[in-house]
């Protein structure tokens, strides 16, 4: 562990827009087929919009018609943490960012081959970092 990012709800709020705060913080969840990278298709590095932490590769990314970014793959199960989420009803499992707790989505076991998961992220939670 070490590299931990740890900010109060403040310092939180100071640095991210307010949409990011309430699904980053607050588990919020964007608007299906609002977000800017649903159809987004460029080569490079999905990372955590509040930390930086390097998430998801676009080779992973894969159009689910589900209104939200989706991958079947994270860069690395050390970059992320998974929590059991039964909030609204439903069983979940909830996706947060390992570095700073951030919550950014939740995984599903209907995605493709050869994972068959399906993370299903907020546009919000991430930035695009494009190869080259
Ligand atoms: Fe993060």
């Amino acid at each position: 562990m070490g590299k931990q990012v740890k900010k109060t709800d403040n310092e939180w709020k100071d640095l991210l827009t307010q949409k990011q705060y309430e699904v980053l913080r607050e588990k919020g969840t964007e608007l299906p087929f609002s977000g800017e990278y649903v159809k987004h298709k460029e080569n490079g590095m999905y990372t955590c919009a509040a930390c930086g932490n390097e998430l998801f590769s676009s080779d992973n990314k894969f159009d689910s018609s589900c209104g939200w970014p989706s991958f079947w793959e994270v860069v690395s199960k050390s970059k992320i943490e998974l929590k059991k989420d039964t909030s609204y009803g439903m069983m979940r499992v909830e996706v947060l960012c390992k570095k700073c707790g951030g919550h950014l989505g939740h995984v599903f076991d209907d995605g493709p081959n050869p994972t068959g998961k399906r993370y299903c992220i907020n546009s919000v939670s991430l930035k695009f970092k494009k190869k080259g």
